[in-house]
Order: C-alpha cells, then sequence, then structure tokens
C-alpha cells in the first residue's frame, strides 16, 4: 500500500507525508477512528515510505515488498492475544525494539486495537513511550482510544481517521467494484464508512442476499408458524452475518418511517427497493414501525447476551409479524 493508493483521509496524509519530507516523525503517533476505515493502511504506508530503499514506498524494491509480505524484519507487529494485548507481548516487542535495525535506519511497531492493552501491559509500554529509542516509530491503531491511559494518549500525535460520507464512499465503490450507483449507495450506507466491510465478503450479502432475506421477511403473515420458523432457523445457521442481517432489517423498517415521514428519498438505504418502499409505507402505520425496530433490537441484545440464538430470532419474527 502506498500513499498514493490512499483515496481519502487527504488531510492525515499531508501532515505525514510533510512530516516524513522534513525528517521530523514523531516517535510515537495514534491513529484513531471506527474499524475499516483506513488506518491500518495508512500505517503501512507510512512504514513503507520509511523503509523503502528508492523513495516514499515505490513498491518495487526489496523493502517495499518485504512490507508488503508482513515479513520485514524491522517491521513488529502487537495485536491482542485472545481480547487483550497483554504485558508479556509488549516486553517481547521491547526488546526487539532494543536491537539495532536490521536493514535501514529505522524500526517500526504498529499497535493493532492498542486499546486492548491491560493495565501492566499499557505502563510497560509506556517506558517505551517515554524513552523512545532513535530511529523507533510507534503506530497505535485503535477504535476506542478512550479506553487508553491518558499517559499514552499524551505521548502520540494523535490523528483522527473518520468515516466518509455516505455520497463520497458511494462514488469511490461505484468506481472500485464496478457496481451501479444505486448499488454503491446501499453499500455505503449498509458498511456505515467501513471499506473493510465494503470490499471485504460484504458485497454479497449487501447487494444479492439484502434483497432475498427483506422479502422473505415481507413474505411472512399473521398465523403462518411454519415459514417463520423456518426464516429464524436460516437466520441462525448464518451467525456470522447475523449481526449484518439484522442490521439490513433495520434499514428496511427505517426507510419506511423515513418515507411515512416524508423524508427527502436521498436518505433511504434501500434506494434499489424503491417500489416495495413505496407500497409498503402506505400499509405500515408508523407505530407499528416503531415496534418492528424495538424488536430488532431486543433481538441484538439478546443475541450480544448469548441467548438461545433460534429463540431470540423466532421470537424477533412474531413480533415483528404481529406489530
Ligand atoms: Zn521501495
Amino acid at each position: 500500500m502506498t500513499f498514493d493508493k490512499i483515496i481519502h483521509h487527504q488531510a492525515q496524509k499531508d501532515i505525514l507525508l510533510r512530516a516524513l519530507h522534513h525528517k521530523r516523525l514523531a516517535h510515537a503517533y495514534l491513529f484513531e477512528g471506527p474499524e475499516g476505515v483506513g488506518k491500518k493502511l495508512m500505517a503501512l504506508a507510512l512504514a513503507r515510505a520509511l523503509f523503502c530503499t528508492e523513495g516514499q514506498g515505490c513498491g518495487e524494491c526489496a523493502a517495499c515488498r518485504k512490507v508488503d509480505h508482513q515479513n520485514h524484519p524491522d517491521l513488529h507487529w502487537l495485536s491482542p492475544d485472545g481480547s487483550q494485548i497483554k504485558i508479556d507481548q509488549v516486553r517481547k516487542i521491547q526488546q526487539e525494539l532494543s536491537l539495532r535495525p536490521l536493514e535501514g535506519q529505522h524500526k517500526v511497531c504498529l499497535i493493532d486495537a492498542a486499546d486492548t492493552m491491560n493495565a501492566a501491559a499499557a505502563n510497560a509500554l509506556l517506558k517505551t513511550l517515554e524513552e523512545p529509542a532513535a530511529g523507533t516509530l510507534l503506530i497505535l491503531l485503535s477504535a476506542r482510544p478512550e479506553f487508553l491511559l491518558d499517559t499514552i494518549r499524551s505521548r502520540c500525535q494523535r490523528l483522527r481517521f473518520n468515516r466518509l460520507p455516505r455520497r463520497q464512499m458511494a462514488e469511490i465503490l461505484e468506481h472500485r467494484l464496478e457496481v451501479t450507483e444505486q448499488e454503491a449507495l446501499v453499500m455505503a450506507a449498509l458498511s456505515d464508512g467501513s471499506f473493510k466491510k465494503a470490499f471485504g465478503d460484504r458485497r454479497e450479502l449487501y447487494l444479492d442476499q439484502r434483497k432475498k432475506l427483506i422479502n422473505a421477511l415481507l413474505a411472512l403473515s399473521d398465523g403462518a408458524i411454519l415459514p417463520l420458523m423456518n426464516l429464524a432457523e436460516q437466520l441462525e445457521k448464518d451467525k456470522e452475518n447475523l449481526e449484518d442481517i439484522l442490521d439490513i432489517f433495520q434499514s428496511f423498517y427505517r426507510d419506511l418511517l423515513l418515507l411515512g415521514q416524508g423524508r427527502p428519498e436521498a436518505e433511504l438505504v434501500n434506494i434499489d427497493l424503491r417500489e416495495t418502499l413505496f407500497q409498503r409505507a402506505r400499509r405500515e402505520p408508523p407505530d407499528a414501525l416503531l415496534r418492528k425496530l424495538e424488536a430488532i433490537d431486543d433481538a441484538r441484545f439478546h443475541l450480544e447476551r448469548n441467548v438461545n440464538r433460534q429463540l431470540a430470532l423466532e421470537s424477533m419474527l412474531l413480533q415483528i409479524v404481529a406489530a
């Protein structure tokens, strides 16, 4: 990943490029912002620019290729072991960082999900932040910077990475994924600004499968229990996507609510289902829609707490149908 391939976060890119150019990089950066918006890509571009022997990350030299293949000996990664980054991991990295660089003049350590450091690990890392070795660059990545120690945050130069506005993200998706403008807008809305989601395996779910899921939901009728059980069973099996599927159902009923309130069509998520939305909006009073949305929220609450999934989903669908 080179800087010129990063298509957004221009201000952050400029700050880093200027610092690189004047050889005034901070010893530690904190890249903060939601999951999937490009923090790690930016960190890798910076590492590559530092290691590159031909320029600012040419992509061709041996050093650049090693960064891409994640086997550069001076690039170190720290990421949670289970749910936490532990002190042993920090100590091990500190040992590595105390040695001279093997290939160039720099050593870079990327700390992914830095907010998962437990207290002991964070306190150990403070030492490195307080007395950084020459040529060492630490880049902390975090979607929840408020969980980091104040003392850690204050020793890093902070760069904030925000989600892209929907329209801007859709333009990129339309161009990159060769989808239609409508599809791109749907994907941008559902991925909530996360390129990781939009470029990853969610594409199929957001486009084709979404329509099927919404149709299956709409086909349920009050009193017909078997199709409802079948749908619950189908959803239950799709554990990996369940959160996104609930997002899809939610987006549909929210769209109906927005239409009922006469909001502009540009605010709709499922704009490619315009006709269905308009037909349906006439039949669904706002209080029923609110009850359906509440049923989805309830299901989310229960699923997060690991209750019986099938039961939670059946109960959600029953409430939706009865609302
Ligand atoms: Zn290079």
